[in-house]
C-alpha cells in the first residue's frame, strides 16, 4: 500500500466541464455513471463544472486559477472544446498554461477531434464501438499526443481553431443547416441540392504557402521528417468553396483529410474556383463521406503552412471557424507553434 505522502504525489486533479445539452442531452448522467467511476479508479480527483449557457466554459477557463489542475476534460462536442481552447489561449499566462492536457469525452453530435485522435492512435475501431469508454480510458491513463492547432487572425483579432476554417459552399452548408453530418449519413440532401442549383461565387484573393512533409531519405540521412516550404501562391478569383482542416476528421463520421497526422504542422486546404462548375461542386460534396472529394477534377488540394483570404470591403459569404460563423476583410490562418496536448490511448 502507498503511504499518504506518495499517494498525494500521484493524485491528479482534472477540471471536468460538462455541456448538459450536447448531443442527445445525456452529458451529465453519462459523466456520473460511466466516466467518473473510471476516473476515480485511476486516482483522479474531479472538479466539476456543468455549463449553464454558451460561453460559460470559455469565461471560466479564461479566469480560473488552474495552477493545481493536471488536465481539463470536456464532456460534449467540438463546440465545447472550442470554448475551452480559446479561453485558455487568451489568458495572460497562456504560455505556461497552453501545455495543459485536454481530454474529450465524446458525447456531442459533432466530435471531429475525438474521432481524429482515436484514428491517430489506431483506436478507431474501439472508439466506434464505445466513444465514451474509449475517450474516458484515454483521460484516465493520462498519455498525451500533440495535436495541430491553427491560429486565425481575423481583422487583427485572434481565434484558435483545432478543426476547420471554411468559406463558400461548404461553410454555407456547415452553418445554414447541420448538413455536414447529413452528407456523411445520407450522401445527398435536398438542402445541398438547392445550394448546388443556385451555386454562388465569391470574389477574393486567396494566397497560401505550399508546404509538404519530406521523408528522411530525401533529406539524406537526417533522422526526422521535416517540412519543405515552396513559393507563395496568389489567386485573384471567384471561388465556389475554400475549406481547410488540420485534422483527419471534421465531424464524427466525416473524414476530410485522410493523410493528416497528429501534430504534423500541416493545414489541408481545398478550393474550387468558378471554372470548376456545378458538376465538380456536386462531386466534391458527394465524395466527402468516402474521402473521394480530394481527387475530383476542378478541386485543388494542397498542404500548406498558412493561407489568407482577403477582400477589400469585406469578404462575402459565410466564413466558419470550427463551425462558428465570423465576418471580416482579411482572414489569415497559420499553424500555431504551440500545439494542443490531447489525452490519447
Ligand atoms: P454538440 O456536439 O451536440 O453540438 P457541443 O458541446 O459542441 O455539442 O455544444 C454545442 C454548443 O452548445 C456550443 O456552441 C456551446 O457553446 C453551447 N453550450 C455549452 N453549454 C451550454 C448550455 N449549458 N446551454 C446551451 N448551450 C450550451
Ligand atoms: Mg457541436
Amino acid at each position: 500500500t502507498l503511504s499518504l505522502a506518495s499517494y498525494l504525489l500521484f493524485v491528479r486533479r482534472y477540471l471536468v466541464i460538462v455541456n448538459p445539452v450536447s448531443g442527445q442531452g445525456k452529458g451529465l448522467p453519462t459523466f456520473r455513471e460511466k466516466v467518473h467511476p473510471i476516473l476515480m479508479e485511476a486516482g483522479v480527483k474531479v472538479e466539476l463544472l456543468v455549463t449553464e449557457r454558451p460561453g460559460h466554459a470559455r469565461s471560466m477557463v479564461s479566469s480560473s486559477n488552474l495552477s493545481e489542475i493536471d488536465g481539463i476534460i470536456t464532456v460534449g462536442g467540438d463546440g465545447l472544446l472550442y470554448e475551452v481552447v480559446n479561453g485558455l489561449r487568451c489568458r495572460d499566462d497562456s504560455d505556461r498554461i497552453s501545455n495543459i492536457p485536454l481530454g474529450i469525452i465524446a458525447t456531442g453530435s459533432g466530435n471531429g477531434l475525438a474521432r481524429s485522435v482515436a484514428e491517430y492512435s489506431k483506436e478507431d475501431a474501439d472508439y466506434l464501438k464505445n466513444p465514451v469508454l474509449s475517450t474516458t480510458l484515454a483521460a484516465a491513463r493520462g498519455k498525451v499526443v500533440p495535436v495541430n492547432l491553427m491560429e486565425v487572425e481575423l481583422d487583427g483579432r485572434k481565434i484558435y481553431s483545432f478543426l476547420s476554417v471554411g468559406w463558400g459552399l461548404l461553410a454555407d452548408i456547415d452553418v445554414e443547416s447541420e448538413v455536414l453530418r447529413a452528407i456523411g449519413e445520407s450522401r445527398f440532401t435536398i438542402w445541398s441540392f438547392l445550394r448546388l442549383a443556385k451555386l454562388r461565387h465569391y470574389k477574393a484573393q486567396l494566397s497560401y504557402i505550399p508546404c509538404e512533409r519530406v521523408s528522411r531519405d530525401e533529406l539524406n540521412g537526417t533522422s526526422r521528417t521535416s517540412l519543405r516550404e515552396r513559393d507563395p501562391v496568389f489567386i485573384d478569383g471567384e471561388f465556389i468553396s475554400v475549406y481547410s482542416t488540420c485534422q483527419s476528421y471534421i465531424g464524427s463520421d466525416l473524414i476530410f483529410a485522410p493523410k493528416a497526422q497528429p501534430g504534423d504542422g500541416l493545414i489541408h486546404l481545398t478550393y474550387m474556383t468558378k471554372d470548376a462548375g456545378r458538376a465538380s461542386a456536386t462531386q466534391f460534396l458527394l465524395g466527402i463521406d468516402k474521402g473521394a472529394h480530394l481527387s475530383v477534377s476542378g478541386v485543388s488540394y494542397v498542404t500548406v503552412k498558412e493561407f489568407t483570404i482577403r477582400c477589400a470591403g469585406g469578404i462575402n459569404g459565410t466564413i466558419t471557424i470550427d463551425g462558428e460563423r465570423v465576418t471580416g476583410e482579411e482572414i489569415k490562418i497559420k499553424i500555431s507553434p504551440r500545439p494542443l496536448h490531447v489525452f490519447a490511448l
